[in-house]
């Protein structure tokens, strides 16, 4: 932005909802067959500062000097169609502040971590993580289509830091093929989506043998970063699976195109249902009206709002970071705003391998024995009689003027 010139206004409630083709921006020349494989896709990434700054002549001191340092903490990596998404005529682009590095990430607070959700000491072996009694992690790979700027596995995707993962499914099927109370396992990483279909399919062939297993979920964020992966011939390999389940990651309205919208159906038609997890991030959607559009967004493609995570404490990432007080702020302006469905869960994942923890604005005001005084989403309050010994209640809930704290 040319000093003195006024920021972009922000988008109106109702164009965050418009569904748009990602455009074919600097790669106009490439013909359709190409832009719509995601093996074209994969091999022109942006995946240097030069790269980034010839595409994109408005890159800032911060943002070079972060994509100058990128390769050697979390690499740089957007696909050209992600990259299209971007607009960069405007500093606080929402896509833009996900995807490229900044400087910011070379600083690190002392309560930031490079493994915050104590995953390694969960691992009883490499790429398998059992911190819940019923159900096991499993990480298949270290790459994405995409790298996340506040990547809570920033320690061991892209192996820029050298973590050189190499996870042995051997190990990690007979682990779960002994332990008869695993009944779930996600898959993970990286991004599972990335493998071939045939590599894919394989895994979850052997998954499927293991005949205590009785749900497989599957984390992706390749529908948001290369919605041309999402074939019919993947849909139709995925639904011999089922019940499968996958979760997609995305963050701000902009990100659910119309080349989105359609990978999702296809995922939908094959019977998949599908969950959305979102980080909360500053900058991005740190915001009740944005969040609204993006979860009101999912529902059109099908998809469940499922989670909204609290930045986890990774190094580096401060620069990215909402607080919690403004993430309840937003929960606070879905819960009963909006289509119940929509409304997903706000967690916070404990530092060191405590797990999801679910954060809420305050709904009961207080509770005895007898009854429980609670609020609605207009702050109206009502009390509910409680049939403490189990009697039947007599006296029906009633609105009331002020809450009788006990
Ligand atoms: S897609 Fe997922 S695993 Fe990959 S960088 Fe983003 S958050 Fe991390």
């Amino acid at each position: 932005m040319e000093k003195g010139e006024e920021p972009p206004a922000a988008p109106s409630f109702s164009s965050l909802k418009e569904f748009r083709p990602a455009g074919r921006g600097f790669w106009s020349h490439v013909s359709d067959a190409d832009w719509n494989d995601w093996h074209w896709q994969l091999k022109h990434r942006i995946t240097n500062a030069e790269q980034l700054q010839r595409l994109m002549p408005t890159l800032t001191p911060e943002e070079f000097a972060g994509a100058k340092l990128a390769n050697h903490k979390l690499a740089l990596a957007i696909t050209p169609y992600f990259f299209n998404l971007i607009n960069p005529a405007d500093e606080n682009c929402p896509v833009r502040w996900q995807v490229i590095p900044r400087v910011e990430e070379t600083h690190t607070a002392t309560w930031e971590m490079s493994d915050p959700c104590g995953e390694d000491s969960h691992s009883p072996v490499p790429g398998l993580v059992h911190r819940y009694p019923d159900r096991v992690l499993f990480l298949v790979t270290d790459r994405c289509a995409a790298y996340c700027r506040y990547c809570t596995r920033s320690r061991l995707v892209s192996n820029a830091a050298g973590y050189d993962f190499h996870p042995e499914f051997d190990k990690q099927l007979a682990y779960i093929a002994a332990h008869p109370e695993i009944r779930d396992v996600l898959l993970s990483g990286g991004d599972p989506l990335l493998f071939s279909d045939e590599k894919l399919e394989d895994l979850l062939t052997r998954l499927r043998a293991i005949p205590h297993l009785e749900f497989i979920r599957l984390c992706t964020r390749i529908p948001i970063f290369l919605p041309q992966r999402i074939t019919p011939e993947l849909c139709a390999m995925l639904k011999q699976f089922h019940p499968l389940f996958i979760s997609i990651h995305s963050n701000h309205p902009r990100e659910l195109t119309t080349e989105v919208r359609d990978a999702l159906g296809r995922l939908a038609d094959a019977g998949i249902p599908l969950g959305n997890q979102s980080v909360l991030l500053r900058h991005v959607n740190d915001d009740a009206e944005v969040m609204k559009a993006h979860v009101q967004k999912l529902l059109m493609c099908r998809v469940k709002p499922y989670y909204i995570y609290q930045c986890d404490l990774i190094a580096g990432s401060a620069h990215l970071r909402a607080s919690v007080r403004q993430g309840l702020e937003i929960m606070e302006k879905l819960r009963g705003h909006t289509t119940g469905y929509a409304v997903p869960t706000y967690v916070i994942d404990a530092p060191n391998g405590g797990g999801k923890v679910p954060v809420s604005p305050e709904y009961v005001l207080s509770r005895n024995a007898d009854r429980v005084v609670i609020r609605n989403y207009e702050g109206k309050i009502f009390e509910y009689p409680e049939a403490a010994d189990g009697t039947p209640l007599v006296e029906a809930p009633r609105e009331i003027e002020e809450p009788e704290l006990v």
